[in-house]
């Protein structure tokens, strides 16, 4: 009888719980879904516990009480949130406010470059983003055999790694060594395009999901080979991730990186840091050959926005960060630079968003739950004030998010990060 009880009272409580609604509404909005190439205008979205349960035409005259509200979203426009695809994640005592600064850009998702242990034990709050966690990186400096591989491989996986980050490797067979573990444990590689493999055969290695910073294209002197190594990505489902903003700083004079939006918002100890770096290259260099560093980057940066056009106009995959871990590289805010810099590659700005909130999802096979905006996905949103297809610049004009299922406004977002500071 007790045992009867206890089933009883455990089946009820279940029950309770599974059944309790946690539904949110955005009423009349316009939405971008991402996953097809159409906007709906003057649409309600119902999400609840998270997942999107409705998509309508907009009802007037709607009573149904909505446990967490009710978000008026006439003359605005509704994405899924965003993704940074080469994040380094900070120090963990700056961990809270390097998510908010995230959170409060509209990035819900950080695939992380530079894994650490400690990045494992994250703990999950309502405020957690997604987390693609990359194990530590490869360098050329590990030699690595191939029972080394399997341990190595064996062990990421089980502690939960999403991926093996390369840097570099130690030489070809080093490379195969990797590949075959990442196949065998099917745990995938990512990261640099190591110079001693080169672009045609990271391609070919099947296990590569995207080459960062658009690696192995400068040691392609021919226009035919880069067409290739493009041809060989698509082919091999290999996204780029042209971190266009990590190379831009590189051109622009100091005072202008120091007024950067967000940069109030960084630890100090960066910040001096940075400073320091820049005095110490002030005293090494003149004014003329600090003019010539900034115009030879600026050619370089150049040659970077000519090999993403090839990309773009070639139909490859392209994922979106700014890498904020160089100088003056700003977490959060940089997201809407780097989208800024994907249009002197002329990306059309649907294609530009596509990068920014779908494709890693895509690449990660995970776009059905994530990335889009449609029935069944579980889908971080951003409602904008207005709308990005017309200018891109209008990412920045965010009302508020949707996280986890809950709405949070700008402000409420920036109160908590101020509080963190
Ligand atoms: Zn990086």
């Amino acid at each position: 009888m007790k045992r009867y009880f206890t089933v009883l009272i455990f089946g009820l409580i279940t029950t309770l719980g599974i059944c309790q609604e946690k539904r949110l509404l955005i009423e009349n909005v316009t939405i971008i879904p991402m996953h097809i190439n159409q906007v709906l205008e003057n649409k309600d979205v119902v999400i609840n516990n998270g997942i999107i349960t409705e998509l309508r035409e907009h009802i007037e005259n709607d009573t149904i009480d909505y446990e967490l509200g009710r978000i008026d979203g006439t003359g605005k426009v509704l994405i899924p949130s965003f993704a940074d695809a080469h994040a380094h994640l900070p120090e963990r005592e700056n961990l809270d406010s390097y998510i908010l600064i995230n959170l409060l850009n509209g990035v819900t998702t950080l695939r992380s470059m530079r894994g650490e242990s400690w990045h494992l034990d994250i703990e999950k709050s309502e405020f957690t983003p997604k987390l693609v966690l990359s194990a530590p990186p490869i360098t050329r400096r590990d030699s690595i055999s191939k029972s080394d591989a399997e341990k190595l491989f064996e062990n990421y996986k089980k502690q939960g790694y999403d991926f093996v980050k390369i840097l570099s490797v130690k030489d070809v067979n080093t490379f195969d060594i990797l590949v075959a573990q990442s196949k065998e444990k099917s745990l995938p590689l990512a990261g640099h395009c190591p110079s001693n493999i080169g672009i045609f055969n990271t391609c070919q290695s099947g296990v590569f999901e995207s080459i960062e910073h658009l690696g192995g294209f400068f040691q392609l002197p021919e226009k035919d080979d880069i067409h290739k190594a493009i041809e060989l990505s698509i082919y091999n489902d290999v996204y780029h991730c042209p971190t266009l903003d990590w190379y831009f700083t590189g051109q622009v004079v100091e005072d202008t990186l120091r007024n950067r939006k967000g940069v109030g918002f960084l630890p100090k100890e960066r910040i001096e840091d940075w400073e320091k770096k820049i005095n110490s290259y002030y005293f090494e260099t003149t004014e003329e050959q600090r003019a010539l560093d900034r115009s030879k980057n600026k050619t370089s940066f150049d040659t970077r926005l000519k090999n993403l056009r090839y990309i773009y106009h070639q139909g490859g995959k392209l994922l979106l960060s700014p890498d904020a871990s160089g100088i003056y590289g700003v977490p959060g805010f940089g997201i809407h630079t780097e989208m800024q810099h994907f249009t002197m590659a002329n990306i059309s700005n649907y294609d530009i968003l596509k990068a920014a909130c779908y494709n890693l999802s895509k690449m990660l096979n995970k776009e059905n739950e994530w990335g889009t905006i449609k029935v069944g996905a579980k889908s971080d949103l951003i409602l904008l004030n207005a709308n990005p297809l017309e200018n891109i610049q209008n990412t920045e004009q965010i009302d508020g998010i949707v996280l986890n299922g809950q709405f949070y406004k700008k402000e409420f977002l920036l109160d908590k990060l101020n509080e963190k500071r």
